[in-house]
């Protein structure tokens, strides 16, 4: 008997949004669901912690929605809660399905064997990104942009000022142009590099994994989830990244509404 397994009444892990559309840009959102598998529902945290940053990225999947939509752009989504399984991190993260996440104990990951992990692996971690392999093969060449969201503040932490963070390790065009783009439409908006977080292969899948090994243009933006906790917030920062994301992927080339 499987260590894991997803049964037929809980949903697929990936929800691809504009499979077909044209643009030469896969958007991915890891952090984007806070679904649980019902057999772990009794043992979660609350439901007030199941709807903080520690399950999911606050607001991230809201925008990049909306950036699939205004950029007419494919986009990889994950239901799944990042308790359940980080759908950013290698296989030997020791945060992979942390048992305290930022000071909350997860009690359905309390006491998993490697069994157990390799399951959740098989079951949720390795569809979404066979999925993202799947839409890059379509478009050879094309960019690579992940959506997250940072909490303000993590537990006895300092607070995180900045707005968003563009992170980026080797190939930094595509996170400067955004930068120099975002900074002429939005001065007062605070976009800084490589904070609150960098790429390094002990803590990122994504961007290692399906954008650095095809030498693809990429970045992974971290916005601040208070700024995108609300729908007017929402669409401030989507409409903000699109406008300067457009011309940095194709803009020129894409009009037709898949
Ligand atoms: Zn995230």
């Amino acid at each position: 008997m499987p260590a894991f397994a997803l049964d037929a009444a809980d949903p697929p892990p990936v929800e691809i949004v504009r499979p077909r559309a044209p643009r030469p840009l896969v958007l991915t959102c890891e952090h984007g669901g806070n679904a649980l598998p019902a057999h772990l529902a009794g043992r979660a945290p609350a439901p007030a912690d199941m709807a903080r940053h520690i399950a999911w990225d606050v607001g991230a999947a809201a925008v990049a929605r909306g950036l699939a939509a205004r950029l007419q752009a494919a986009l990889c989504l994950q239901r799944y809660s990042r308790l359940v399984i980080d759908c950013n991190r290698p296989r030997h993260a020791p945060d992979l399905a942390p048992a305290v996440s930022d000071g909350t104990p997860v009690p359905f990951n309390a006491t998993l064997s490697e069994p157990d992990l390799d399951a959740r692996w098989t079951a949720i971690h390795a569809p979404f990104h066979a999925a993202v392999a799947g839409l890059l093969d379509a478009r050879p060449g094309g960019a690579l942009v992940a959506v997250h969201s940072f909490t303000p503040r993590l537990r006895g932490g300092p607070p995180r000022p900045m707005m968003a963070g563009l992170l980026v390790r080797q190939d930094p065009t595509l996170a400067e142009a955004l930068q120099r783009a975002l900074a002429a439409s939005a001065p007062d908006a605070a976009v800084v590099l490589n904070q609150p977080y960098a790429i390094e292969d002990a803590s990122d899948y994504t961007i290692p994994v399906h954008a650095e090994r095809r030498g693809l243009p990429h970045v992974l933006i971290e916005i601040r989830n208070d700024l995108i906790a609300t729908p007017a917030g929402v669409a401030r920062w989507t409409a903000l990244l699109a406008d300067a994301l457009a011309p940095a992927t194709g803009d020129h080339a894409w009009t037709s509404t898949a």
